[in-house]
């Protein structure tokens, strides 16, 4: 594949504008807008496709699988079209797992991750049968043993070791380094094979790592991998089988279309490639952020524009909807629905959601077209880790989903109406 065809631009493919107006594939979002109200996100179905299949090919014939880490982008919409592009299912929780039940996976394209599984999460995991547990600490590997027991499941399953390598990102999504709460470490894994071993109900088979999130250099995973390759051998030399590999997430991407380049995607296959293919190991590839990202975007609609000090954009979307501003400093090009003229001035804003704490601010001090009362915008780059990141918080309803396939579009997760928020809540009678 030639680098040129994975160069990513802002709105590669799937958002563009036509006759003035943002289009997600052939859907003009304003008529969305109108008919959803807003806040909203919005997905683009081929541009996951897009890049689920730069994966595939780079994969090529290496016996290597995508399990989509759903925490990324846990919308059943979303779920199904990645199952019916082949894709198996990382999950971390027991509802994740049941989500991909839901969409039609079956244990065997399931891999459970995450440092704190529950007994019953295990239970009811270890009954449909799954692929494989990643495993991160001697307790957890102790109580999957006797859940299993119970059940009487064998339980498949792959040490997640800490290879200690800082993959030089945001500190709360850094998590292969020494000390950091996953895995365990790297130099114990012998040790952790050993015990494992003895233990009737589970069956060690395999390594994973996975080092952190939104990695924008390749550098880390070489040194991860190397580190890794070098344990596969320890551990076959040490009489251990060693049939799975799980390299994890973690691939970055452009979230600034203007100065961040791409993450070198080729040049990551390649490292697995040379490094990874030659253990002869069944590859499992948990891309999460990379496939969905750049598909979503969080539509607003400007409540007041006020200009003092300086000039504030209040939009009806708030740190309640999407997080990464406020939890990661997280940047997200701005653009409006409606296409500004080259001739428009622009204009110095803050982008600020309407929730009580200063935190519920998008971004301070960027240079935007001009904006009034009641004009649209969007914040691209939102499809992982915005709506699963969404709370209720101040009571504003959980923000809305809508799913575009070519000319067709469909809301596929409604907003709640008020009374069924409230509802939810129970005052005690003896109140
Ligand atoms: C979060 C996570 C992923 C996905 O990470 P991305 O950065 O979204 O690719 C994969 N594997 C595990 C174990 C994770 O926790």
């Amino acid at each position: 594949m030639r680098a040129q065809s994975l160069v990513h631009s802002p709105m590669a493919n799937s958002f563009s504008y036509h006759n003035g107006w943002l289009h997600c594939e052939e859907v003009n979002i304003k008529s969305i807008a109108k008919q959803v109200g807003t806040p909203f996100y919005l997905y683009s179905t081929r541009k996951i496709s897009s890049q689920f299949a730069i994966i595939k090919q780079l994969i090529g014939s290496m016996d290597a699988r995508i399990y989509y880490a759903m925490k990324a982008n846990s919308n059943l919409a979303v779920l199904r079209h990645l199952h019916n592009l082949g894709a198996g299912f990382d999950v971390v929780s027991g509802g994740e797992f049941q989500k991909a039940i839901k969409v039609g996976s079956n244990g065997s394209s399931i891999i459970f991750s995450g440092v704190g599984k529950t007994k019953d999460e295990l239970e009811l995991t270890l009954k449909g049968n799954i692929k494989q547990f990643n495993i991160e600490s001697f307790p957890e590997l102790l109580a999957l043993n006797e859940v299993a027991g119970q059940v009487g499941i064998r339980a498949p399953v792959s040490i997640r070791v800490n290879p200690d390598v800082d993959a030089n990102t945001h500190e709360k999504i850094s998590t292969g380094r020494a000390g950091d709460k996953f895995g365990i470490p790297i130099l114990r894994a012998a040790e952790f094979f050993q015990l494992a071993n003895q233990l009737e109900w589970v069956e060690p088979k395999g390594i994973d790592i996975h080092i952190g999130s939104q990695i924008t250099s390749v550098d880390p995973f070489k040194k991860a991998f190397n580190s890794v390759a070098k344990l596969v051998m320890e551990l076959r030399q040490g009489g251990h089988v060693i049939d799975f590999l799980d390299i994890g997430g973690g691939l970055g991407i452009p979230y600034n279309h203007e100065c961040d380049t791409p993450f070198a995607i080729e040049e990551y296959f390649k490292l697995i490639r040379d490094i990874i293919n030659p253990l002869d190991c069944e590859i499992e590839l948990e891309p999460g952020r990379f496939i969905v990202a750049e598909a979503g975007v969080l539509v607003s609609e400007v409540i007041y524009e006020k200009s003092a000090e300086r000039n504030i954009l209040i939009i009806d979307a708030a740190m309640n909807d999407l997080i990464r501003p406020t939890l990661y400093s997280a940047y997200h090009p701005i653009v409006a629905i409606k296409k500004s003229s080259t001739d428009q001035p622009l204009r110095i804003y803050d982008v600020v959601g309407p929730v009580c704490e200063t935190g519920d601010t998008f971004t301070r001090g960027r240079e935007l077209p001009s904006f009034n009362n009641g004009d649209l915008l969007a914040f691209l780059n939102a499809g992982a880790y915005g709506a699963v990141m969404a709370s209720e918080y101040n009571t504003r309803p959980l923000v809305p989903e809508v799913l575009v396939g070519g000319s067709h579009w469909q809301v596929v997760r409604e907003r709640p109406s008020f009374q069924a928020m409230i509802e939810r809540e129970k005052i005690p009678d003896w109140l």
